[in-house]
């Protein structure tokens, strides 16, 4: 296989996170948002109007970029899309903020950078103060455009993903939601980070794309250069910069290995997930909402454990309304009949954090701040929006509302009430719905493990959300790479928790999912059916390998199996437990780059 030469560089390898499966290869586009160090220093009298120069200059630079990308959006994505960018050449022209700069560098005699910067955040903090939508977007474009024009006046060329157009391997110091829009169009064949661990609400967008990536790399942002060409290998977390033909010839043999076994697995893609005892399970997919309909139909999957909403909200600029939403659930709805879909309502925050400003916050702890369930009762007509639109939906096949981040009795108490008074609504209205909906909330807070039988009461199901309930009960921040050794989801208080949960579901007769990253995870199926699973969602690529291992075992085995673990009493047990489990019962070895 030729991958394209690159003897003449030295190679050079990292270690980093596997993130998400798979070997991509070609050149690197870097891509750098960490805030810039911004210099501070006096400019001597007689040449404060050198610095008003290039002022003038990195403005131009600017506009004529916009411009560019502008052209590109709007042949692209169309006008809509396009036509936020008529909102930063608007403030590119915004002559009192032109002139206040000025003024500036006249007054405090600083470099113009600098200058720009102070004026600009002083707009940007007047304007995100105000309770009001429509300026508050406009910080967020001041803020945009200030990062742009402090980039071409320090002549640093920010790599913008717009400007993305030869297949490349991304390289960038962290990762946001909406990079998921470059990944769908097949531009990111791969990606390297310096940030992120595992369950990163962007890595988990990259696996559901089949987009290879490494994370936890910090400074690969500076090892890499434009013209290097970069190797992502996802399955052991290992990046090869200016791979040696010796190297891609390796590669192209593993992938092939890899292909094989790929085919074999593939094989119980469309069979049923039935172990060799007779007891069958229920295989359903995560999923954004955005997959293409192939996708959807073709995955294996018997139905929707997860439709993550937020990917709707995240590409806009606005909340989309009611209709747009009922639109995009519908389409999910129809395609998954006569399987079950279940819409999880809105979790925004944490990772799931919007360039745009539609949330509107800044904190210091977004993973325990004002996050996916506490944001929609405090803002009841977006999320009665979102329920009307799910509840319109349900008239299409079968859907269940899920509500995120649950701590509470209250919470769920205060979310099903607004189900039942958009039912009424809607009863007046005329507009059809499923009058049983079934409404149920994620586990994935530790108050919520802890009061499962309470919330019992209030739920026809639970879904065990694993990457959450880690990081809660661990106190590991999912996304940081600094303490992803930390990230053990083998961790006995993990083990333990997940018990407890589904203990409490079978006492009080309510079905217990798991929908977090462990639900696709091959060594954790066997352990999560023998506690009392009944439903796994996953990732799509996940499902053919997960539904050959349960084709291959016993319940009776995976059952003695929980037991053991639950009895175990360090990670590393527990580790060894589920690896021998795994390749006892599939004895396929895989092979090593
Ligand atoms: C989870 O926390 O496990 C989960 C499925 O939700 P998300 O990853 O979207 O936070
Ligand atoms: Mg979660």
């Amino acid at each position: 296989m030729v991958w394209g030469m690159s003897e003449m560089k030295e190679e050079r390898v990292y270690q980093g996170i596997a993130a998400a499966p798979g070997v991509a290869h070609g050149p690197a586009f870097l891509s750098v948002r960490s805030d810039l160090d911004i210099p501070k220093r006096l400019v001597p009298r007689e040449r404060r109007e050198e610095e008003i120069s290039r002022f003038e200059q990195g403005l131009l630079t600017t506009r004529q970029q916009i411009t560019q990308i502008r052209a590109e959006i709007e042949e692209r994505l169309g006008e809509d899309e396009a036509a936020i960018f008529d909102a930063h050449q608007m403030v590119l022209e915004d002559r009192a903020l032109i002139e206040e700069t000025i003024k500036e560098v006249a007054e405090t005699g600083y470099n113009i950078e600098f200058c720009f910067q102070q004026v600009a955040y002083r707009y940007i903090e007047a304007f995100s103060n105000i309770d009001d939508e429509y300026i508050r977007e406009r910080a967020a474009d001041i803020r945009d455009v200030t990062r742009r024009v402090i980039f071409n006046l320090m002549g640093r060329r920010e790599s913008d993903l717009d400007m993305l157009v030869e297949p490349s391997v991304l390289v960038a110091d962290d990762l946001h939601p909406s990079d998921t829009t470059h990944m769908a169009r097949g531009r990111v064949l791969g990606i390297i980070s310096e940030q992120g661990g595992r369950t990163g609400h962007s890595v988990i967008m990259a696996r559901s794309l089949n987009v290879p990536c490494v994370v936890g790399l910090p400074q690969i942002t500076n090892a890499i250069a434009a013209d290097d060409q970069a190797l992502v290998d996802g399955f052991d977390g290992i990046v090869i910069v200016n791979p040696s033909e010796q190297t891609l010839y390796r590669y192209g043999r593993l992938r092939s290995a890899r292909a094989d076994i790929e085919r074999r697995f593939n094989e119980a893609k469309f069979a049923e997930a039935s172990t060799t005892d007779d007891c069958r399970f229920a295989i359903q997919l995560n999923i954004e909402g955005n997959e293409p309909e192939d996708l959807l139909k073709n995955s294996g999957a018997t139905g929707v454990g997860l439709f993550r909403t937020e990917a709707l909200f995240l590409s806009s600029r606005e909340f989309p309304n009611e209709e747009a939403q009922f639109r995009a659930y519908r389409r999910v709805v129809e395609q998954m009949a006569p399987h079950p879909v279940t819409i999880r309502t809105l979790d925004l925050g944490g990772d799931k954090n919007p360039h745009n400003s539609l949330y509107g916050y800044q904190e210091a702890n977004p993973f325990m701040g004002f996050r996916a369930i506490r944001f929609c009762l405090e803002n009841p007509k977006v999320f009665k929006e979102q329920l009307r639109a799910i509840l319109r939906a349900s008239a299409y096949g079968k859907v269940k509302v899920m509500y995120p981040m649950i701590a509470s009795c209250e919470e769920v108490v205060a979310a099903n009430k607004l189900v039942e008074e958009c039912k009424d609504e809607l009863r007046r209205e005329g507009q059809a719905f499923d009058e049983k909906i079934a409404c149920g909330a994620m586990i994935e807070t530790p108050s919520a493990a802890v009061i499962t039988d309470l919330l019992a009461q209030h739920c026809d199901f639970f879904s065990i959300g694993t990457n959450d309930l880690v990081q809660y009960l661990l106190a590991v921040d999912r996304v940081n790479d600094r303490i992803a050794h930390l990230y053990e989801p083998a961790h006995p208080a993990v083990i333990r928790a997940l018990n407890f949960i589904f203990e409490a579901g079978r006492e009080h007769e309510v079905p217990v999912s798991v929908c977090g990253e462990l639900a696709g995870d091959p060594l954790y199926v066997p352990l999560l059916l023998g506690m009392g699973a009944s439903e796994l969602s996953m990732t799509w690529s996940c499902v053919p390998e997960v539904k050959y291992l349960i084709r291959e075992m016993t319940y009776r085995d995976a059952k003695r199996l929980a037991m053991r673990v639950i009895r175990a009493g360090s990670a590393p047990e527990v580790n060894e437990l589920l690896r021998d489990f795994y390749s006892r019962t599939v004895s396929i070895k895989m092979p090593q780059a």
